[in-house]
Formats: structure tokens, sequence, C-alpha cells
């Protein structure tokens, strides 16, 4: 099966920049509903900076590349989600093995290395109305697609598939993580921001990688 090089990852980073500032308004209006408000606006700096790095620099590799993106991720969004998808992307890069090309099974594994360091930062469980409750069940879906032999360009479209389900299952959950734990019970009857826009990742995943 192709592998995943370093322009198509690249894409992909460019296309989750570009669908983040389609959705700005409506990350916005979701975290203003549980939040603080600034969802969009945190992602849109963040990602921009990201393309800005890109275009500044192109990394060398894919782990050179993942290491850049989180870091800018880190530096350049305040609040929670900066620290949480910069993890993600630093968690990515040894995952790669300093690989030039990622068969599908290493995408995938480096995939839940950065959602193993998203848990073990954030602390949040499934269930808990987080942008976990998106990206853990796309990994499953991904991994169990692989597994049964589908190509990458197909699994990927399950795990979209199954971060959007994700995302729409947040919206009845009390959440216990983040800002919008402080509202208790009210948070419930809202979607979460984070796993609408980890959604996002997942389906410019899907639109970008081995398709
Ligand atoms: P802040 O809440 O600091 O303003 P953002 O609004 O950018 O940051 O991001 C909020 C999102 O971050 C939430 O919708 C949620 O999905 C995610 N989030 C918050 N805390 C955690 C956590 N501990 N673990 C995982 N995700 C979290
Ligand atoms: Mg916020
Ligand atoms: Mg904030």
């Amino acid at each position: 099966s192709p592998g995943v090089d370093l322009d198509t990852l690249q894409r992909w980073l460019r296309a989750f920049a570009a669908s983040v500032a389609e959705h700005k308004d409506e990350l916005t209006d979701l975290d203003a509903a549980i939040g603080d408000a600034d969802h969009g606006a945190n992602m849109h700096r963040g990602m921009s900076a990201v393309v800005d790095a890109l275009d500044a620099a192109p990394a060398a590799d894919p782990a050179a590349l993942f290491k850049q993106t989180g870091m800018t991720l880190v530096k350049s969004v305040g609040g929670a989600s900066g620290p949480l998808y910069g993890t993600w992307f630093l968690r990515m890069a040894p995952a790669t093995g300093g690989a030039t090309t990622l068969d599908p099974e290493t995408f995938a594994k480096a995939l839940r290395a950065g959602l193993e360091g998203v848990v073990a930062r954030g602390k949040a469980e499934l269930g808990d109305k987080t942008m976990v409750d998106a990206l853990a069940p796309a990994l499953d879906a991904l991994d169990a697609a692989l597994a049964a032999g589908e190509s990458l360009a197909d699994a990927l479209r399950a795990a979209s598939t199954a971060a959007d389900e994700g995302r729409d299952a947040t919206t009845p959950m009390v959440a216990r993580k983040g800002r919008a734990s402080y509202l208790g019970e009210r948070s419930a009857g809202h979607q979460d921001p984070g796993a609408t826009s980890a959604a996002l990742l997942v389906a410019a995943a899907a639109g970008s990688v081995g398709g």
C-alpha cells in the first residue's frame, strides 16, 4: 500500500488550517456556550502560525514536520487546546521512527501516540466531553479498518465518520474537564468545541492522506 510522504502530511496540515479558518466562527460560537468564546480564534491563530512556519522553513522529514507543528501550537495558542494539540503532534514525531515515508500502520501508530500524549497531559477519559471523545473512536476505527485489510484511504474515511459520531455524542455529555466543567450539568446540551475541531483534523486527514 502507498506510504504517507512529507508532501502528503503537509497537505493534511494545510487542509486542517483551511478547515479551521472556514469553521472559526462555529468553533467560537460553540465555545461561547460552554467556555470563553475563544476556541475558533485559538485554533485559527495556531494553525495560521503552523502554515507560516511551513512556508518559511519546510521540514526535512515527517518527524521534523510534526515537531515543528507541535512546538508552534504550544507557543502560539494560549488556552487548553494549544498544549493539547501541540502535545498530539510532538508525540507523533518520535513515533515515525525517523522514516521519510510512513506506511499506514506507522501513520496509525503515530496518531495513537499523539492521542496517548493528549490523555497523559489532559487526563480526560472517554465521556468527559473533550476532544478525546472524537479522537479515540476515530483511531479505534482506523486501527480496525487497517486490521481488516482496508486501504488507508478507506480506513481514514471510517475514522472521519467515527470522529463525527464521537463529536455529536458530546452534546448530551456533562463536561468533566476544561472550562466547560465549571458549568456542571449546564454543560449538557451543547456540542464540545474541541471535539468539533478534532473531527475537522480527522476529516482533513481523510481528505488529503492516502487518497
Ligand atoms: P480554553 O478552554 O483554555 O479557552 P479552548 O477554548 O481553545 O481553550 O479549547 C477548549 C477545548 O479543549 C474543549 O472544548 C475541550 O475539547 C478541550 N479540552 C479542555 N480541557 C481538556 C483536557 N483536560 N483534556 C482534553 N481536552 C480538553
Ligand atoms: Mg475557550
Ligand atoms: Mg481561553
